[in-house]
């Protein structure tokens, strides 16, 4: 069994700017903890300083520190419903975060670029969303919930693609037994690809889309080999070489294909019920 090793690097920080900061002076900062955190870039990383006085002013401002992207490629006939497709932005520890999750981010906004490309309009909304925090307290799905849950009806439906970058086998769906039947046009047109599985899910497909789902949407991942994932994950060896560019676009048209579909289809696919959730 292999199990995760996390070595602390040096800690060290400093306030580089201020109101009436002499010339070439700076301000060592004490940290008390990196903890919670990604692994910083070896040449370091400015950001602007919040100042809060207490536990509860840093919990009500943690909003102004994580951001989603959010993009949207509007329907024609219904743009304030939405087919969500999304890979998360933030990446953990050694390495560059190519597969985990620059992959998932690269094939979700693919989508966007080939319904633009193809100048093909949906009925729907297909809304791209590149998530700030999956690895560490998915706070970033949270507040994307929290800001559609008074119009849960209108996210019709939320893919995540966080699978890494191998050859895409077909998808999984957590959604109602009868809504597979409805896929098979999505499973047929990705015959060529040879990604014809479709592998029923209870509970989450995905980390971020995961307070959606259990509000009741239907949740969607592409369905990947995984085999070497294991090989490269959250490990300094997770970088761009190990991104196969055949793969990638294999994703990206499963995806196009599987956001077009659930955002045109004349009915979203039914709300998935409790017990079927988890
Ligand atoms: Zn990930």
């Amino acid at each position: 069994m292999k199990v995760p090793h996390w070595v602390r690097g040096e800690e060290q920080a400093e306030l580089t700017d201020y109101p009436a900061r002499p010339d070439g002076v700076t301000q060592r900062l004490r940290l008390t903890t990196l903890g919670g955190s990604s692994a910083t870039a070896r040449a370091g990383l400015e950001r602007r300083v919040i100042v809060v006085h207490d536990f509860n002013e840093l919990r009500a401002r943690v909003q102004e520190v994580l951001g989603n992207v959010i993009a949207d490629w509007p329907g024609a006939e219904s743009a304030d419903q939405f087919v969500v497709v999304s890979g998360h932005l933030d990446s953990w520890d050694l390495g560059t975060g190519a597969t985990d999750d620059g992959v998932g981010v690269a094939a979700a906004a693919g989508v966007i670029q080939v319904l633009h490309d193809l100048n093909l309009r949906a009925r729907r909304t297909v809304r791209f969303i590149g998530w700030a925090n999956e690895e560490n307290g998915t706070r970033d799905g949270e507040a994307y919930f929290n800001s559609v849950s008074g119009k849960i009806d209108a996210q019709c439906a939320a893919i995540e693609s966080d699978s890494w970058g191998g050859h895409v086998l077909g998808l999984s769906a957590a959604v109602t037994k009868e809504s597979l039947i409805r896929l098979k046009p999505v499973i047929d047109a990705l015959a060529p690809l040879g990604a014809t599985a479709l592998d029923p899910r209870q509970g989450q497909v995905g980390t971020d889309i995961g307070p959606l789902q259990t509000a009741g949407v239907p949740g969607l991942a592409p369905l990947v080999d995984t085999r070497h994932y294991f090989d490269y994950h959250h490990t300094a060896a997770d970088t761009l070489d190990k991104v196969d560019p055949g793969n990638l676009r294999d994703q990206v048209a499963t995806l196009a294909v599987l956001a077009y579909y659930l955002a045109d289809t004349p009915a979203c696919l039914p709300r998935v019920p409790k017990p079927d959730r988890r």
